[in-house]
């Protein structure tokens, strides 16, 4: 089997996940709406995993609504927290989750507003303070991108952004798991989260909520999630979802530091590839994600020399991949889009070991240099 390096764009499920899950997708099968003792039980697992999902963000479990991922969650924080005639604002480089809900706003007549980056992918308190200008009632700015890896100073953009009003929403799949997260201390109202990118099933996220957000239900029926989104719950992905959160807590600070000590080992053979860029390389960034461009080598194509060889990395985001063309997050970052065509992500994950490393490094190597002198007598 290939190694695999795109933990950002999913990460394999973790065995003792599945353990946790089967039971609810065999004997214990029952509709946690149900009365008796099988309703009952899964019931319980339902509220257990709240329970854990309500722990890795330090909030109490009501405040978690269970969703079908990440992308129903932003959609539920973006299409909730406008009422009137309010206008939105969301960052150049959301997920396009958030990004396109927003589009359907804009289209609406509804004033949407684009907070900019820096060069290094962060939205600065400039940027911030010009935008809540506008007065917007909601903003929503991710905790960590997923294509750079940069960590923005969301409790800073969220206490400027509720200063003014603003109800303040942050895109957190990809830093859960990968740093500590507390909604209280962050001063956010709301906040998405999913389970595939924990080691967790596809399928299952999550919106954490401060309970004096009124949220607008996008799907209704029976009345599941307090109201916010009904349908019978996916409980075995729901406990899977909760026993992922579980071991995130309780493994953070080791997954932490290995990924740390792995990212600092690829990036300093990295450095002796010629020209290397690391995108966001001056800022916080997700332990596990370099960005990187190699200039004069397309990243489609090296992601495709790295697949022959056995090696799964990424041009980007995954969750976009039916988008050709330069990454909208780098173009928001200012870089030259020659450049950027030549951007491949490697998101490390717990599988890794310091030998897979250095087996990809000596890949790109080779790669490159071949592509190198391919790109020589293509110019002769
Ligand atoms: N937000 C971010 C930052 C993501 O990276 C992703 C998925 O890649 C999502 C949202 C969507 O989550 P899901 O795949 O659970 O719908």
């Amino acid at each position: 089997m290939a190694v695999y390096f795109d933990h950002n764009a999913t990460t394999p499920i973790d065995g003792r996940v599945v353990e946790a899950m089967l039971p609810y997708l065999q004997e214990h099968f029952g509709n946690p709406s149900s009365g008796y003792r099988r309703g009952r039980l899964a019931r319980q697992a339902v509220e257990m995993a709240r329970e854990n999902v309500a722990r890795l963000v330090n909030v109490q479990p009501s405040q978690v609504i269970f969703t079908s991922g990440g992308t129903e969650a932003n959609n539920l924080a973006i299409k909730s927290g406008l009422r009137g005639a309010g206008c939105l604002a969301v960052s150049a480089i959301e997920h396009a989750s958030v990004l396109e809900p927003a589009k359907t706003l804009s289209e609406g007549e509804r004033d949407v507003h684009i907070i900019g980056v820096d060069n290094d992918g962060l939205v600065s308190e400039t940027f911030m303070e010009e935008v809540l200008l506008e007065r917007p009632q909601l903003v929503s700015v991710m905790m960590a991108n997923n294509e750079t890896g940069a960590v923005q100073n969301i409790e800073r953009l969220a206490s400027l952004a509720n200063a003014k009003g603003a109800v303040f929403h942050t895109d957190a799949v990809q830093a859960a798991g990968k740093m500590v997260l507390d909604f209280n201390a962050l001063g956010v109202q709301m906040m998405t989260l999913s389970a595939h990118k924990i080691y967790g099933p596809k399928g299952v996220g999550a919106l954490v909520v401060d309970r004096r957000i009124e949220l607008a239900p996008q799907i209704s029926g029976g009345g599941h999630e307090n109201g916010c989104r009904s349908g019978t719950e996916n409980v075995a992905g729901i406990v899977g979802m909760g026993k992922a959160a579980e071991l995130a807590v309780q493994e953070l600070s080791d997954r932490r530091a290995a990924l740390l000590r792995l990212r600092s080992s690829l990036e300093l053979q990295l450095a002796a590839l010629s020209g290397v860029v690391v995108f966001a390389e001056a800022v916080e960034r997700l332990p596990n994600t370099v960005f990187l461009a190699i200039p004069g080598i397309d990243g489609e194509m090296l992601l495709m020399e790295l697949d022959r060889l056995g090696f799964e990395v990424s041009s980007g985001s995954a969750c976009d991949s039916h988008k050709t063309g330069p990454s909208h997050v780098l173009m928001a970052m200012g870089v030259d889009d020659v450049l950027a065509r030549c951007a491949v992500r490697i998101s490390l994950g717990q599988d890794n070991t310091e030998a897979d490393v250095d087996a990809l490094v000596i890949a790109m190597k080779q790669q490159v240099d071949a592509l190198h002198s391919n790109a020589m007598v293509a110019w002769v």
